[in-house]
């Protein structure tokens, strides 16, 4: 009994920090969607004394005392094993780091931001190359305190997709590039004419938000513990498993932008809904991982919302609210949203290519990070290799290497986390398949429920007790694999295509 109790203590003070890191949320998506402009110093000063709280709440004695009884304890329960090992990894990450070497860093990471923002406006990589330079060392500096195995990279790829190495995604990446490539190859030599011309009709907003709204409660969110705002990027951020919040830019001149959006954030959102009130207040009440995260998000954009059974039971409903596709086939729509063109911008790729804008900055990353290419070469390698994998070349840096805000603050290791969710999303998809033999068909009878309770029964209920690499196995019994994905590729794009 006595244990049960502690941990409940335990639970108490980690609450705090969830409190606290909510109170964080909230301000930051009240600072996206409404406020006003001026109110950024101020919100800005708030923002960083409340960081400050949590801060000192991870790394204080009392967590560290806390961290250990715990660790002395060899019958702790999986939720508990996963809460110790998240709260030493928070609290070692910190640290481990000389006091005035982290405060350095935070400084000089603030100041990379603006300068990456003046050096995209003026598409002059020059501007951000010192500051580049600083980080990088930062966390090449870093990295020494922490420690690694292998590869240096592991240590940072740990933070986001703990359990994968650069091993694995040598491995997985590698192969995909090759699939990639292969298919991307296959499309721009089909005679197959894809138009997209419809999409830049006029869509009024309010008629796109209906439809949306319509959409995402179709396929499970839950508008009573949710809301959608809109916001210049979208994104979904939660105050716990009773406020999940998602927001979604509209464009009256482009339909498919806010749609695949809405279904995206809305795959975001249901797992954060699905996350059992047990998981409250232990730290693991959110997803498994970056990627596992964008694994169900891109499931509902595009593995479902993307696939031409969700549009036999919906475009139905598309003829009778747009009069914009009046004489437009379901099959030309179908083909219309899953277009392939090779392009420069990462946010703006297609389901095929999109990959291959991650694989480029993975390599890039790996190698900086080693030391085995330096800041002031990334524009000319960067160019390289979109001309080399995609066969697309920057006219200027703004459109090539400066396009990610990520790297100023020395995000490394963050972005394989993108193209992982479509690794993890097929390999799902996989099982799901075994296990409702009729998948598809139900939904092109608009049954999403059996979507949602088999992601929920599998993958949402478990929160973040299991690392990736474990829920991977345990659902698909299989470790993670290229293989799903790329065959998913290949089965898509050839009949569309017609390769
Ligand atoms: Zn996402």
């Amino acid at each position: 009994m006595e244990l049960v109790e502690k941990f409940q203590e335990f639970k108490d003070y980690l609450r705090k920090i969830d409190y606290l890191s909510n109170a964080l949320a909230l301000a930051e998506w009240d600072m996206r969607v409404y406020m006003p402009k001026r109110g950024i110093e101020a919100r800005s000063d708030m923002v960083t004394y409340i960081s400050g709280e949590v801060y000192k709440l991870q790394t204080s004695d009392r967590m560290r005392e806390y961290i250990e009884y715990f660790e002395g304890v060899s019958d702790l329960d999986d939720v508990m094993k996963a809460a110790v090992k998240n709260c030493r990894k928070i609290y070692d990450q910190t640290k481990k780091i000389p006091e005035d070497r982290y405060r350095e860093f935070i400084k000089v990471a603030s100041r990379s931001g603006t300068a990456w923002e003046e050096a995209k406006e003026k598409a002059d990589f020059s501007i951000f190359q010192p500051y580049l330079e600083k980080v990088t060392e930062f966390k090449r500096e870093f990295i020494g305190y922490w420690g690694y195995e292998g590869d240096r990279y592991n240590t940072l790829l740990d933070f986001f997709e703990p359990g994968i190495t650069v091993e694995k995604l040598d491995e997985v990446f590698g192969q995909l590039k090759k699939a990639i490539v292969e298919i991307l190859g296959k499309i721009q030599n089909s005679r197959v004419e894809v138009s997209t011309a419809v999409f830049s009709k006029y869509f009024p907003k309010q008629q796109q938000a209906e439809f949306n709204t319509m959409l995402l409660k179709k396929v499970g969110y839950d508008f009573e513990t949710g809301r959608m705002d809109e916001s210049v990027h979208p994104f979904t951020t939660d105050f716990g498993n009773k406020d999940v919040r998602i927001t979604t830019h509209y464009y009256e001149n482009e339909f498919r932008s806010a749609l695949f959006s809405c279904l995206h954030e809305g795959g975001h959102g249901i797992y954060e809904q699905d996350i059992p009130d047990d998981l409250e207040g232990t730290l693991l009440d959110g997803g498994a991982s970056m990627g596992i995260h964008e694994s169900q998000s891109r499931f509902y954009e595009n593995i479902i919302g993307r696939s031409l059974s969700f549009w036999k039971y919906f475009y139905p409903e598309i003829k009778r609210n747009f009069k914009q596709f009046d004489g437009l086939s379901l099959e030309d729509f179908y083909k219309g949203i899953n277009r392939v063109e090779p392009s420069l911008v990462r946010i703006e790729a297609d389901e095929l290519t999109y990959s291959l804008h991650i694989i480029i900055r993975y390599e890039i990353e790996k190698e900086l990070i080693n030391g085995r290419v330096e800041v002031k070469d990334l524009p000319k390698l960067w160019n390289a290799k979109y001309k080399e994998y995609l066969g697309v070349e920057p006219s200027n840096d703004a459109e090539g290497v400066l396009q990610d805000v990520h790297w100023s603050d020395g995000s490394f290791g963050y972005f394989p986390s993108y193209a992982l969710g479509n690794l993890y999303g097929a390999q799902f998809l996989g099982r799901m398949n075994k296990d409702i033999p009729d998948l598809f068909e139900r939904v092109e009878k608009g049954d999403f429920e059996v979507i949602h309770k088999w992601l929920r029964d599998n993958i949402h209920r478990h929160g973040a007790v299991y690392e990736p690499s474990e829920l991977i196995k345990t659902v698909t019994g299989e470790e993670l694999k290229a293989d799903y994905f790329i065959k998913y590729l290949y089965d898509k794009y050839s009949k569309i295509y017609e390769f």
